[in-house]
């Protein structure tokens, strides 16, 4: 059982197969995205009316769960992303963690998942963090990317939310996540398809919200166009999200809008941080729904200056084109003077430990 010390938790059982040095350095020189798993992950154990118990880092490998697990049925289960960066004063340090820990509670009560306390959540990324401190990159731009996960375990096939669960959290280094993002990427316009609807669970980190999206996902692939740009659903108006991205606008009076939180997107911790920063340099940061009728005629009457999306994985992307069946949104921006060039600098200055920390975002691991 676990008791108020969240760091006195865990019990580390180490991999007695590590990655051989070599093949470590080679992975690191090219991290790519999502592909090496580093050599532990963190199990935390939930069953009813125990709650969270036996915390553990121990080497990674397969789980072993029941045929009738709950989420392999019924499909709850939530996750987040963040990552790791080393800094030249030698320090592992992540990102607002506290965000992160935060919303994985949200998302987990909405899957009527239980709800991990803040305090885990952090300690078992610094216990990840500790265990596999050699995984992560050295080099400016790779981080080690941190996946926490929650899946219901109960062997049970009535429809009711699962009485046991287990959480982990495994580690993957990680380069830039698109291959060509400087020139900006294309997003194309799903009328197929929505991602999310009102009373749904869109601003919730849940694995169906992505199993839904992979079939547009494909349609994009399939159209030479890197991600899909979601709408809202019931009347396919509003800009809601790109991908696993938030999406801001920038215009030509020093505005930056990004579409307001109203249960259909996820709260982005990137998205949060991006207000703060336009707002601290000199910018007006809104939140307010995006049609795409403005856009179109913004960018036609030039008043649109850049379209850039946001997220931990792929940080700040600029957009270069928005592509529909029907439709075809140029905008222009990228260089390394445009605006989301100057908030990717400030960011990432900040993440990598180049700059001072001055919003204390950075949390030492
Ligand atoms: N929207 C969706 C659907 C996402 O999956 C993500 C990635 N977590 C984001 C937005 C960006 O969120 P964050 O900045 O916290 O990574």
């Amino acid at each position: 059982h676990i008791g108020a010390r969240a760091d006195e938790a865990f019990r580390l059982r180490r991999s007695t197969r590590p990655r051989e040095n070599g093949e470590l350095a080679r992975v690191l020189g090219d991290p790519k995205f999502g592909e090496h798993f580093t050599d532990h992950m963190v199990l935390i154990d939930y069953s009813e009316p125990g709650g969270w118990c036996d915390a553990r880092v121990v080497p990674y490998g397969p789980l072993t769960l029941d045929p009738a697990s709950a989420v392999l049925h019924y499909g709850q289960e939530v996750f987040e992303g963040l990552k790791v960066y080393r800094h030249a004063d030698g320090h592992l340090r992540t990102f607002r963690p506290e965000i992160n820990a935060r919303r994985f509670a949200l998302s987990a009560a909405r899957l009527a998942l239980p709800e991990l306390p803040e305090s885990l959540f952090i300690e078992s990324i610094r216990q990840l963090a500790q265990a596999d401190a050699g995984w992560v990159p050295h080099q400016s731009g790779a981080s080690l990317y941190v996946r926490p996960f929650l899946i219901a375990t109960e062997a049970f096939l009535g429809v009711r939310p699962s009485r046991q669960a287990t959480y982990g959290v495994i580690a993957s280094p990680a380069g830039s996540y698109f291959a060509d993002a400087d020139e900006g990427i294309s997003l194309w316009l799903s009328r197929d398809y929505s991602r999310a609807g009102l009373g749904g669970t869109g601003a919730a980190k849940c694995g169906g919200n992505y199993a839904a999206s992979l079939l547009a996902q494909q349609q994009a692939h399939a159209h030479g166009c890197a991600q899909v740009l979601f709408t809202d659903a019931s009347t396919r108006t509003w800009v809601e999200e790109a991908g696993s991205m938030n999406i801001f606008f920038a215009f030509s009076d020093q505005t930056i809008v990004t579409p307001p939180l109203t249960g259909t997107i996820l709260a982005g911790v990137t998205r949060d941080s991006v207000l703060r920063l336009a707002r601290d340099m000199g910018y007006r940061a809104v939140e307010r729904p995006v049609s795409i009728d403005e856009w179109q005629t913004a960018a036609v009457t030039g008043e649109l200056r850049e379209v850039f999306a946001a997220g931990t994985a792929a940080v700040i992307t600029p957009i270069a084109e928005l592509v529909g069946d029907d439709l075809l949104i140029e905008t222009p921006g990228g260089g390394t003077e445009s605006i989301a060039a100057r908030l990717r600098a400030e960011l990432t200055s900040i993440q990598y430990g180049t700059s001072h920390d001055r919003y204390a975002w950075m949390l030492d691991l």
